[in-house]
């Protein structure tokens, strides 16, 4: 009959598998790679919060002109250490982000290198 067909089968269990994924989320998010941003975010808002004002969208904080943050650290709203810090893990991270990157590369090649090598042998089959 219909009015089997119209109610849903379980609501409880529909909101049990979104509060799993709820739940789920926060440990994939530190298995990935693209978790680098969100942690600096996490760790320094205030200093992301800061770099929104920064001249340069892409100011490394460093030696640019108009930079917001270093000019917070010269106002001492902002410490010195904590800009040092801020800087080293920034490094950290673009260095991690390169490693991961080029062992994507080589992951990549050596997938194509398998795909070209069935191809090739695939094309030896037909001539036989
Ligand atoms: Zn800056």
């Amino acid at each position: 009959m219909a009015k089997d067909v119209t109610r849903p089968p379980s609501a409880s269990s529909l909101s049990c598998r979104t509060g799993a994924l709820v739940i789920d989320n926060p440990g994939l998010r530190e298995v990935g790679i693209g978790t680098a941003d969100g942690g600096l975010a996490e760790t320094f808002p205030d200093i992301v919060e800061l770099a929104a004002g920064c001249r340069f969208s892409d100011c490394r904080h460093e030696q640019e002109p108009g930079c917001a943050v270093r000019k917070a650290v010269i106002h001492g709203t902002l410490s010195a250490k904590r800009l040092e810090n801020f800087l080293r893990l920034t490094r950290e991270l673009a260095f991690e982000q390169e490693k991961a990157d080029i062992g994507l590369v080589r992951f990549e090649k050596k997938r194509w290198k398998g795909i070209s090598r069935l191809a090739h042998g695939l094309r030896n089959l037909k001539g036989q």
